[in-house]
């Protein structure tokens, strides 16, 4: 094997345990190990991972072999020949707008993605509500690819229960993928892996690495079921000309089972980080971030009221989203376009005023139709004791400004 290869096949190894997910049998597993990844195997609960150029990329191959899996285990027919019927839609909640991007890339189109809303954990009517949707497509005939996303991007809220909602897929042959890029972190911690269950329960996973691995950017994973690599990825990804390597013997070439044929050596820095940090160290970074992240949610929640309001009732991980306390005429506005617009320009005003200090860097939202504010924290860096107070004193000060301004 070329050194490429070891590192590329070390690396994808420890991605997959560093989100606790089976992987295939090697030498140097310890018996029980090797037990439990025997049992995995048989239950084809066995994951292989190989790298993207982001989580983009890997929700258009989620969605590529979704759509080829039901094509093959629903439909009776090969997308990869025969070319596609528009048969496939696509079910989701809270999703990414990447996943419409995926849809239309692949030609699904845009118009075929359902988002079942407000799937958060411990809302009730949810379960319902998911399974209605998938029965609904089932029964007009159609086959259902389901987009699970891990971690909303605004909120870092999670599905409410992964386990129910893959019985619900396998019950409807649907196929499961779960978008988890920044979420599948959750998976780091013992204290925050609760989020996270049910991961393993998917055909295939997107995970970002440009994120909270950080590695340079690009870089992300696909993550799937091993024995999809031969009956689902290769017929629709394989490249095979006379001047590429076979795809005969041996292991499988990337460009066979993946967008690129020609790759950069993404997993090298991947390799890098894990080797220098371990298990433990993305633990302590997750939990760090996530503690930051709850510091700032407590503040604003409970010590400064006056000045922020926080959107969300809980901040589950790494996320806050939040906009500026609306003044009493705000307040008083009539729901509707001109609210929405005034409190835009407000919270627009302030975030440039918060990131022109250059001492912290939040970006722009609506969460709930309401204009906000989300700040995300995934570097390494960054830790409550040395990087809090003078985000708390900027925030204090920046917002006490724009009262004032009022
Ligand atoms: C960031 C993100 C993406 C897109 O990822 P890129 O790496 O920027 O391509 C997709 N899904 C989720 C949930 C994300 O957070």
């Amino acid at each position: 094997m070329s050194g490429y290869s070891v590192i590329k096949d070390l690396a994808m190894r420890m991605i997959l345990d560093l989100f606790n997910l089976p992987s295939s049998l090697s030498d140097s597993d310890s018996a029980q190990q090797q037990q439990q990844l025997r049992q995995a195997k048989a239950d084809d609960i066995d994951f292989r991972a190989l790298t993207t150029t982001g989580s983009t990329a890997s929700n258009v191959m989620g969605m590529a072999a979704g759509r080829q899996w039901l094509g093959i285990h629903d439909r009776k027919v090969d997308y990869s020949q025969e070319g596609y019927d528009g048969q496939v839609v696509v079910v989701t909640n809270m999703a990414h707008a990447t996943v419409w991007k995926a849809a239309s890339i692949l030609g699904i189109g845009r118009k075929q993605v359902t988002e079942v809303p407000e799937m958060g954990m411990d809302v009730k009517g949810q379960e319902e509500a998911f399974e209605n949707a998938v029965k609904e497509q089932k029964a007009a005939g159609k086959s259902v690819l389901v987009f699970l996303s891990f971690g909303e991007v605004n909120t870092g809220i999670f599905p409410f229960n992964t386990h129910r909602i893959a019985d619900i897929c396998a019950s409807n042959n649907a196929y499961l993928h779960i978008d988890g890029a920044f979420g599948i972190y959750a998976r780091c911690s013992p204290s925050y892996e609760y989020l996270a269950q049910g991961l393993e329960r998917a055909h295939s996973i997107t995970a970002c690495a440009h994120k909270w691995l950080n590695v340079p950017y690009d870089c992300g994973f696909f993550i799937y079921r091993t024995y999809l690599e031969k009956t689902i990825l290769e017929p629709i990804f394989s490249s095979s000309a006379a001047y590429l390597p076979s795809t005969d013997s041996g292991p499988t070439h990337p460009m066979n089972i993946s967008i690129e044929n020609s790759q950069r050596f993404r997993s090298l820095p991947v390799w890098a980080t894990l080797y220098a940090y371990g298990r433990n160290g993305y633990q302590k970074i997750v939990e760090e971030n996530c503690r930051y992240a709850k510091t700032l949610f407590d503040w604003m929640k409970n010590t400064r009221s006056d000045l922020y309001t926080v959107l969300t009732e809980e901040c589950p991980l790494n996320i806050v989203v939040f906009a500026q306390k609306m003044t009493p005429e705000m307040e008083s506005m009539s729901e509707g376009p001109a609210k929405t617009e005034a409190l835009g320009k407000k919270n627009a005003e302030l975030l440039k005023r918060i990131n022109g200090t250059g001492v912290a860097y939040f970006s722009p939202t609506v969460w709930k139709g309401r204009p906000a504010i989300r700040a995300a924290i995934s570097n390494w860096r960054t830790t409550v004791e040395a990087d809090w107070e003078p985000v708390r004193a900027m925030l204090e000060q920046q917002a006490t400004i724009a009262q004032e301004l009022v």
